[in-house]
């Protein structure tokens, strides 16, 4: 399997380390043409303002569009979540708009700005999922095919997934918990 990992800006590299433990073949992805024979793309965590404009630079924005329509499997963590995401409060860089979800952007105040706390990811199984925030959005509803797969305590949704789309508000690549990367390998491999 061949995953590409969105290298404009942001935590490409531990995504990239992450797949390599999984030993799947992972590949940084600047330009469109690396786009080509993908088996499945992660879009980092970093600023989705400055990742948004450096895809839209690269043309790689239309590129991922299509192939997410066409059924890639894509996995969004964070700002990679802000820009799969149909509808976003405060975003002045056009989205992917490819999941029918709505976020808030930067979604804690400044005291809880970065935090960790333990999870329930059911599709995961029972043990808690290490969820680690940073600066994070929040799904504030998810409609249509999108489902909401996990909310911390106040009901706010972290997780999301629509067909091979998945989301996460947190960030998996920096924990040593791989079941979310496995979680996404497994709908990109078809047995999820
Ligand atoms: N606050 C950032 C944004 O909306 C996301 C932060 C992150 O990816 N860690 O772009």
């Amino acid at each position: 399997m061949r995953i590409g990992v969105l290298a404009s800006q942001g935590a490409f590299a531990e995504h990239i380390a992450i797949l390599r433990q999984l030993e799947v073949e992972a590949l940084p992805v600047r330009l469109a043409r690396e786009l080509a024979g993908l088996d499945g793309l992660i879009i980092p965590g970093g600023e989705s303002t400055s990742i948004g404009r450096l895809m839209l630079t690269y043309q790689l924005t239309a590129e991922v569009k299509k192939l997410a329509r066409g059924g890639l499997p894509i996995l969004g963590t964070c700002a990679g979540m802000v820009l799969l995401a149909s509808r976003i409060s405060d975003l002045d860089v056009e989205p992917l708009g490819v999941m029918d979800i709505t976020i808030s952007r930067n979604a804690f105040g400044r005291q809880r700005e970065s935090f960790e706390t333990e999870l329930s990811i059911p599709v995961l199984g029972e043990k808690p999922f290490p969820g680690v925030f940073i600066r994070a959005p929040i799904i504030k509803e998810a409609n249509g095919r999108a489902e909401i797969l996990a909310r911390l305590a106040d009901g706010s949704g972290v997780a999301a997934r629509q067909d091979k789309l998945l989301a996460a508000a947190f960030h998996p690549e920096l924990t040593s918990d791989l079941r979310f990367h496995q979680y996404f390998l497994d709908i990109a491999a078809g047995r999820k």
